[in-house]
């Protein structure tokens, strides 16, 4: 039997997790009639809600077990052909472990997605991938390709599996075939359980410290985010950020490959090798057949990495047909996304910013790049082990104030104290108070930007929580 075959063949099928991709994978395997057993660790999980968002469907069955991994029986693997499961869930849980000693194929919802498109649907992906940035780069290349009339669906990571894009006919055991080009936002927790994802064009943004709680270290992140070029060939191409110095030093491998994919290099400034580079309010562009230049003057995205980010989209949308003219209309028009230095306006006398989106030390120095001595900065959360030392040149040049929240303050503080220049540190228990704070002691005119570069679950509910909050608090001094 074909691997992908197992799922038409009314199977027992393990679900480890039943979040943004469980409850779709779920639906769509129950409407092949098979047997599925779905875990959730999180016991506070409502079953009705569950059924009621899997909704009723006539063919195969569920058994739902909301229990801690302590409490779950290893048994229940007995007889199981696949499991599938969540991006958020780490290898060493007892129950992957135990499936792969026991043979059983371990995806995850974008691998079988994948194995289910039909050829013409894969030649039409993008996939983006990167520390940073891929949500805002998935989307303008959506805008991009759909203004110049393509057919876009812009998927994974962002909020929308994969899988919600396709439609499956039973009798060919595939996807139904379509034109649709697929931009997928692509996590490296997604990539390491993918095994023959070859996306057309594959994406990276940049590599720098993130989720070391997850990953042992910087080269093991890095190694998944390269998964994403490693079943590319010489049909395909790689688009990759030549300014983000462990990409560039990372991507000789993809160079020395025979067959490899067609190496596409963008960097903000003119070196040599690079296809793709940006000065004087345009993008220039000069690879393969691909020569001309974008218009990108007074765009509303703000910062160099977002002219950054263009450049990507910019590769990938040429590719795909998109002209220069079509493509600079698009990234002009492109209304920043929220939470991603988005700019509320000046309150108070005070210019104040949300970039609640910041979860890593690499957002918070591309939010600083573009100021001088002028920001009071409140950041802090939840840390995931990661490297803070490059923040303090940018924290030197950019803030006059810093306000830690969250758990990691105390942390951050002894750092900031020891090794950096700033002298205004404060401490807050709240973000209201943060707030407070911070519209007393900065100057008007100067800058009042929450980018924590920490996740945001030690305080909030998450990234877009923190934000709103920041925004409803902030907007209070309005008067
Ligand atoms: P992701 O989906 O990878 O988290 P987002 O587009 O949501 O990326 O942006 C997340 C954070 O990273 C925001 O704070 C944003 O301002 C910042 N950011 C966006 N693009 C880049 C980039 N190329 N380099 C560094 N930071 C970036």
């Amino acid at each position: 039997m074909k691997d992908i075959d197992i799922i038409f063949n009314q199977k027992k099928i393990i679900v480890m997790g039943l979040g943004i991709t469980g409850i779709p994978v779920t639906k769509m395997l129950m409407e092949l009639g098979n047997h599925i057993v779905a875990f959730d660790n999180n016991t506070g999980l409502d079953r009705d809600e569950i059924y009621s968002r899997i909704g009723k469907i006539a063919k195969g069955d569920l058994e739902m077990i909301l229990a801690g991994e302590e409490n779950i029986d290893i048994s229940l693997l007995e007889g199981a052909g696949l499991v599938i499961v969540s991006p958020g869930i780490p290898s060493e849980n007892s129950m992957l472990r135990a499936a792969a000693d026991r043979g059983i194929p371990v995806w995850d919802e974008l691998e079988l997605s994948w194995r289910l498109l039909s050829d013409k649907q894969r030649f039409n992906t993008i996939a983006i991938t990167g520390t940073n940035g891929k949500t805002t780069a998935v989307n303008l290349t959506g805008a991009i390709l759909q203004d110049a009339g393509m057919r876009v669906e812009v998927c994974g990571n962002v909020g929308r599996p994969l899988l919600n894009t396709i439609k499956i006919d039973e009798n060919i055991k595939r996807a139904v075939d379509d034109n649709i080009i697929r931009i997928i936002e692509t996590s490296s927790f997604q990539l390491e359980r993918t095994y023959t994802f070859k996306p057309r064009a594959g994406v990276l943004l940049n590599i720098t410290s993130d989720h070391m709680d997850r990953h042992r270290c910087i080269e093991d992140y890095a190694d998944m985010k390269l998964k994403l070029f490693s079943n590319q060939d010489i049909s395909d191409y790689a688009i990759v950020n030549m300014d983000d110095s462990l990409t560039a030093e990372k991507i000789t491998n993809i160079k020395s490959r025979e067959n490899g994919p067609s190496l596409i290099k963008y960097s903000i400034k003119k070196e040599k090798g690079s296809h793709i580079w940006s000065g004087s309010g345009n993008i220039y562009y000069d690879f393969l057949s691909y020569k001309g230049k974008i218009n990108i003057r007074d765009a509303l995205l703000m910062g160099m990495h977002n002219t950054s980010n263009a450049m990507a989209a910019s590769a990938a949308s040429l590719i795909y047909g998109a002209s220069s003219e079509n493509t600079g209309k698009s990234i002009r028009d492109f209304e920043p996304l929220s939470h991603r230095m988005e700019y509320l306006g000046e309150i108070a006398g005070i210019r104040c910013i949300n970039d609640s989106k910041s979860t890593n030390p690499d957002s918070t120095i591309a939010a600083l790049k573009d100021f001088t001595k002028e920001v009071t900065l409140i950041m802090g959360g939840k840390d995931k082990n990661m490297d803070f030392l490059p923040l303090l040149a940018f924290l030197d040049s950019a803030v006059n104030n810093i306000i830690l929240i969250g758990r990691s303050a105390p942390y951050m503080e002894d750092l900031f104290k020891s090794k950096g220049n700033v002298h205004s540190i404060f401490r807050c228990d709240s973000l209201e108070e943060a707030v407070r704070l911070g519209f007393k002691i900065t100057i008007r005119g100067d800058v009042l930007l929450l980018s924590p570069g920490c996740a945001s679950m030690d305080m909030f509910r998450d990234y877009k929580d923190r934000g709103d909050r920041f925004k409803r608090i902030v907007m209070s001094f309005k008067e």
